[in-house]
């Protein structure tokens, strides 16, 4: 039998497609996000996927947003191509891919499978990313623990560093970056 057929099998099994779970809706706006974070862009005109990012510190909700697949293009152009690469290559050498459920809301680090509960228990800061369009997710979600995150960090240019800051101190001016373990999100590529 191969071993995939076993995931057809499950009665858990979901589609790519569902709608986009509550805990991608913005904590804020108590709601589904509606606009690009970043050019206000509204998300479901949009003939195009987007991303929702949700940093959290235990079960806290530190910085959110959505941001257009244009906008996340630019941003790439505008990190350091040495981080773009080392981050491809991370996600490539080092994904174990975990089948993460919204429905059962069973998340595991993507890349040391770390559970969410147990990053909640210690609280630690994690970030957990969806790939939507319109009201849909479309893609397995992912979460990345604190230490996974700081590993990432260490790889990034000062250039890519300062580009995440930039981001922060433009949409969240509440928020002071260097606070937040940096980037706080995997940029899908
Ligand atoms: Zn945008
Ligand atoms: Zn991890």
């Amino acid at each position: 039998m191969n071993p995939d057929d076993s995931l057809y099998k499950d009665d858990n099994f979901e589609p790519d497609e569902r709608p986009v779970p509550k805990v991608f809706h913005s904590f804020y706006e108590e709601r589904p996000f509606r606009c690009c974070t970043s050019c206000g862009e509204g998300l479901n005109d949009l003939e195009d996927i987007y991303q929702v990012t949700k940093t959290f510190h235990g079960t806290e909700v530190i910085l959110e947003y959505a941001m257009c697949s244009p906008c996340q293009q630019n941003m790439l152009k505008e990190l350091s191509e040495e981080s773009v690469e080392r981050l491809a290559n991370f996600q490539t050498e080092r994904s174990k891919e975990p089948q993460n459920n919204a429905d059962t809301e069973d998340y595991k680090c993507e890349f040391c499978l770390r559970s969410r509960e147990d990053a909640i228990e210690n609280q630690l800061h994690f970030s957990m990313a969806a790939i939507c369009f319109a009201s849909e997710m479309v893609e397995r979600p992912l979460f990345v623990c604190e230490t996974c995150m700081l590993e990432i960090n260490e790889k990034m240019s000062e250039q890519t560093k300062r580009r995440w800051r930039d981001f922060v101190d433009t949409h969240f001016p509440g928020v002071p970056s260097d606070a937040l373990p940096e980037p706080t999100t995997v940029p899908v590529l």
